[in-house]
């Protein structure tokens, strides 16, 4: 995800241009003491980290935000890792999945990889060397991340920063282009108010849900009448998605 502006971030990681890489991090851990510690050492490391304890939560997450990286524990309260895993990859999510998991033996490593982990780090673990392979992760991610998404008959550049809708080119503002941006990096996800305000006005609390709207509906405008049929769908009380 692209930060749109110098934000404290950017302040902090002393970053002297206006774009920075964010790299969310998706953790599912359910030992209490083991998910706050991960969480505080990957934080510190400037990455976005979300942090939950079970499938249930693990799912939500997965359905509202895409992650560069997701750690994944396998014996969880309500369900197995491994199962979960399954059920990302039949749906169709392909973010890479390292397993942080205490069974070691060389059976479960490769039955781990073979349902689709990208890398198996048996507990207990060095700090540091999760911190490697998440970071080998990252760079094999970035290496085939995409510079230009396309959905519709739309083409989004993200190096040249501009926008073309069947070969045409659509004026956006930078909101406007940051607000296409997410839902062309998740097509079909419903994504939440707070989501999208988390990412396009980097703030935690509300934001004036109007603004959103207003942002929305200019979207629509520019997208909707040239397509002739709808982009967005309103989710009631919940956000928007990308047809
Ligand atoms: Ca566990």
């Amino acid at each position: 995800m692209l930060c749109l502006s110098r934000c404290k971030r950017c302040a902090s990681l002393n970053v002297s241009y206006p774009f920075h890489v964010i790299m969310k991090i998706l953790i599912l851990e359910d030992q209490r003491k083991l998910g706050l510690f991960l969480k505080q050492a990957l934080s510190e490391r400037a990455y976005t980290v979300t942090w939950v304890e079970n499938c249930a939560q693990a799912r939500e997450a997965l359905c509202e935000s895409a992650y560069d990286v997701i750690v994944l524990d396998l014996g969880l309260p309500d369900g197995d890792g491994l199962d979960l895993l399954c059920e990302w990859r039949r749906a169709g999510f392909n973010e890479p999945v390292l397993i942080l998991s205490a069974r070691d033996a060389v059976e479960d490593r490769i039955r781990g990889l073979d349902v689709g982990a990208d890398d198996y780090l048996p507990k207990p673990f060095s700090l540091e060397e999760l911190l490697a392979r998440m970071r080998s992760l990252l760079r094999r991610q970035s290496a085939v991340k995409e510079t230009v998404l396309q959905h519709q008959g739309i083409k989004l550049d993200l190096l040249s920063r501009t926008v073309h809708l069947m070969g045409k080119p659509i004026d956006l503002t930078s909101r406007e282009f940051a607000l296409l941006e997410i839902f062309l990096q998740n097509p079909g996800r419903i994504l939440t108010r707070t989501l999208i305000a988390e990412k396009i006005w980097e703030s935690h609390y509300d934001v004036d849900t109007n603004l959103l709207d207003v942002y929305m509906s200019r979207l629509r405008g520019k997208f909707e009448a040239p397509l002739g049929k709808p982009l967005f769908k309103t989710v009631r009380g919940v956000g928007y998605q990308l047809l």
